[in-house]
């Protein structure tokens, strides 16, 4: 896959992919293909691409990037996430069963559910960090095992290794959503993983100027039933999104290196501080998932969530006060976000789902940015000690 001869690491291989192969002009970096369609030689006749929903040279570029990054034979493009995971599913046909986290992305939740119900998959909702779900995968015989670590907005470790030996016991195809991490952290296809599937809109792309997704399969074959599917609904995604995000990819291990540096710094001082009454966080000793974590991850992730004392009125002063956390969904760009779970990413939930899933009013989550790890620290300190004087005033 890599156009290098020599052996190199993922992060120069990111920063390099693609670099120095235009033939035409010999361009450093390649040109980007927005045509629509190519030139037969005679009828019948055509080069490597004829029409740029089935096949696209700047598409190609990212998809063997990524291929490459994850340690998969192949990858396919997509015009979102969301389009990835739908391909995805078309590996599923009535009678069959579809084994999925029960705190996983809510899009996918709802793919899932309604698609079943039409097509006639059954969808079994589980807790993938429980003894009893590795149980329920081996009486139910799922025909595809859908997993996602870190979970959202708890950051709950599933032990990949664990899901996909099962799932090769019993013949599941075993698909990890990988979003959270990237490959800069996270090598699911080397911890047994079949297929793994992006929103590449998010730390792939890394300034949120793009919506798009990627499949990264381990098998040819599998990845020509699913790009065959890709063509087939027509969700391939744009050229112009794919030139944008490998420019995205080229800095993802620079970009990642800073964004966890800072979550670190940011994980410190919210760990010490009277007004955070819960702190979720990989990288804490006393985060259930933490050793899994290190034993999969390579990185803990940028991903913060918080708990606020003194309910929605503190966490109103406390998003009112901050200057450097944008108040907006997503996630994995260079800037920092914070969103409140209730009200935005799970407002389609209902109350009861919440409660279960522990998610309240006082819940915040953090995707730390790559601004300095000093101007985060005091914007955050800030904020704070608003939320602090809020909680604390008697009403
Ligand atoms: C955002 C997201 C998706 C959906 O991706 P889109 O690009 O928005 O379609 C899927 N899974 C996870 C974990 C996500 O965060």
């Amino acid at each position: 896959m890599s156009a290098q001869g020599t052996a190199t690491t993922s992060t120069t291989r990111a920063v390099r992919a693609a670099i120095g192969s235009d033939t035409a002009h010999r361009a450093v970096v390649p040109p980007l293909y927005l045509s629509a369609n190519f030139v037969f030689e005679s009828p019948g006749v055509c080069g490597r691409y004829d029409y740029t929903r089935s096949g696209n040279p700047t598409r190609d570029h990212l998809a063997e990037a990524l291929a490459d990054l994850e340690g998969g034979c192949g990858a396919i493009i997509t015009a979102s996430g969301m389009a990835a995971i739908s391909v995805v599913t078309q590996l599923l046909g009535c009678g069959d069963t579809l084994l999925a986290p029960h705190d996983g992305y809510g899009g996918s939740y709802r793919l899932f559910t309604a698609e079943g119900r039409r097509v006639g998959y059954e969808t079994v909702f589980v807790d993938q960090t429980s003894e009893q779900a590795l149980d329920i995968a081996r009486a139910r015989r799922p025909r595809v095992i859908w997993i996602e670590t870190p979970s959202n907005p708890f950051l709950r470790i599933t032990d990949i290794r664990r899901w996909t030996d099962l799932a090769r016991d019993i013949g599941a195809v075993s698909v990890v959503d990988n979003t959270f991490l990237s490959p800069a952290n996270q090598l699911p296809l080397e911890l047994g993983a079949d297929l793994v599937v992006h929103s590449a809109t998010k730390f792939i792309n890394g300034h949120s100027d793009v919506v798009a997704g990627a499949i990264i399969a381990k098998d040819p074959a599998l990845l020509d039933q699913l790009a065959w599917w890709t063509n087939c609904l027509g969700v391939a995604g744009a050229p112009f999104d794919a030139y944008l995000a490998l420019r995205g990819l080229r800095t993802l291990f620079a970009r990642s290196a800073v964004h966890e540096r800072n979550a670190l710094r940011v994980v410190d001082v919210l760990a010490t501080h009277d007004t955070v009454t819960g702190l979720y966080h990989p990288s804490l000793a006393t985060h259930g998932g933490h050793d899994i974590a290190a034993r999969q991850q390579s990185g803990w992730g940028s991903l913060v969530s918080l708990e606020l004392a003194g309910g929605r009125p503190a966490v109103d002063a406390f998003l009112r006060e901050l200057r450097l956390f944008t108040l907006a969904e997503s996630l994995g760009g260079v800037e920092s976000l914070v969103s409140h779970p209730t009200t935005m990413t799970h407002a389609s939930m209902d109350e009861e789902g919440r409660r279960v899933a522990g998610i309240h009013d006082g819940l915040l989550r953090l995707s730390v940015g790559i601004e300095d790890a000093d101007d985060l620290v005091a914007d955050l300190q800030n904020a704070l000690t608003k939320a602090e004087e809020v909680a604390c005033t008697p009403v």
